[in-house]
């Protein structure tokens, strides 16, 4: 039977709330809807204590204590947190001066900690913004490299966004412990996928998201180390002191419960769903890379997310590619910055062509994804190519023999 459509394969973009996770909120909108900090009626209590169980279970998803636990609006907040407030608590100097201390982090992050390093570069930091290899990793042995005696902060996320690469955190957290400087991981698309335990992974600031693990948009979360040694941060956001006073502001209850309840979700089905994720990403890998030539997996073949892939298919143009497959929901290779189309920064940090990168789909499968939508979507994309090659006079050449980089093209 063929699959309805569309057919929604971008849930690293972001993921449809779970059911049960709605069930678990609705009662938080209109019966329970006391403000969590009030602490004289049963109202406040009532909200508090469901806010306190979302604690645990978020806690209990990446194995760290309920009171590490600081509630955001989302990653991106959470990023800012984590990478400015310790930047500013840690600083070797006065803001406005020099020399205020050295930060690591990659070119290929998420905008959300690229955008705040910039910001702290401006106010004095200096910062090394290292290069991965082909394979789209950060190792230890690049940290390592890196590191130098005004090191105050490392911010390498665990897995890539656009390629699901996985990078090594247990191994650079263990460095960055040895030389006692502060560890920072974006962890937005690896938390609830994969197991946590920001104690043996060596972790000090984690941020993860509600949207990216079937809970709610608005609603994030970031892991404080409390204990050997406990992380201090300077608030970015000042007021009422909730939240510990590192994050001001009424919370989100109704948010903060789908949160929680998204988090219970992923710990109790993360093994089995990421094992079924793992045969139908395969499945859908092979289908296109075994019937067609010029098609590349971005990012190291090894260590990825079990659900997403990062495909270049050559000859074909990429805006093409997307109208093709048009009841497929998926994110190409390309940014729309300004009216113009840029490469995605990523590939190009992995060294893959602009043409290439182009022609580039990430397909994110999810909670919901079956068998009968993966090959329904290779059929799709492969068509599509196959359609899109049958115009190209550059594929008959390659197809003759013909390397396309040695042409001297005439430019009358
Ligand atoms: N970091 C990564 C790696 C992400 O994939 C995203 C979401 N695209 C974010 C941060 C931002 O998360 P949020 O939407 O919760 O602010």
């Amino acid at each position: 039977m063929p699959p309805s459509l569309p057919i929604y394969m971008d849930n690293a973009s972001t993921t449809r709330t779970d059911p049960r996770v709605v069930e678990a909120m609705l009662p938080y909108f209109s019966e329970i809807y006391g403000n969590s900090a009030s602490r004289n009626h049963c109202f406040g209590w009532d909200a508090e204590h469901a806010v306190n169980t979302a604690r645990r279970q978020a806690a209990d998803l990446i194995g760290a204590g309920p009171k590490e636990i600081i509630w955001t609006s989302g990653a991106t907040e959470s990023n800012n947190l984590a990478i400015k407030g310790a930047a500013r608590m840690y600083a070797k100097a006065p803001a406005g001066e020099s020399g205020r201390g050295h930060i690591i982090t990659a070119i290929h992050e998420h905008k959300a900690v690229i955008d705040p390093c910039k910001r702290l570069e401006r106010e004095g930091f200096d910062v090394t913004w290292l290069e991965p290899g082909e394979d789209g990793l950060i190792t230890r042995a690049m940290i390592e490299a890196a590191l130098r005696e005004d090191t105050i902060l490392v911010t390498i996320m665990w897995a890539n966004n656009e390629l699901g690469t996985i990078n090594e955190i247990p191994a650079i957290g263990a460095l960055c412990h040895e030389r006692g400087v502060v560890l920072h991981t974006d962890a937005t698309q690896w938390v609830g996928k994969m197991p946590t335990n920001v104690e043996t992974d060596n972790i000090d600031l984690l941020s993860f998201s509600g949207h990216k693990i079937y809970g709610p948009n608005g609603v994030g979360a970031l892991y404080v180390r409390r204990r050997r040694p406990r992380i201090r941060l300077e608030a970015m956001i000042d007021g009422g002191g909730h939240e510990r006073g590192m994050r001001s502001g009424t919370l989100n209850v109704a948010g903060i419960v789908g949160m929680g309840a998204a988090c219970a979700l992923c710990s109790a089905e993360m093994d089995a769903e990421g094992e079924r994720l793992f045969q139908l990403r395969t499945r859908l890998e092979r289908s296109l890379v075994d019937s067609m030539d010029v098609v590349q997996i971005n990012g190291n073949i090894e260590k990825r997310l079990p659900h997403i892939t990062n495909i270049s298919f050559g000859f074909v143009e990429g805006e093409s590619l997307m109208m093709g497959i048009k009841d497929i929901a998926c994110s190409s290779g390309s940014a729309c910055t300004s009216a113009s189309l840029e490469p995605s920064y990523v590939l190009k940090a992995l060294g893959v062509g602009d043409e290439l990168a182009h022609s580039s789909l990430r397909l994110s499968l999810g909670r919901w994804t079956t068998q009968e939508e993966v090959d329904y979507a290779s059929l799709q994309i492969r068509e599509a190519v196959e359609h899109l090659r049958a115009m190209s006079p550059l594929y008959d050449l390659h197809n003759e023999g013909i390397d396309i980089s040695t042409i001297e093209w005439d430019a009358h």
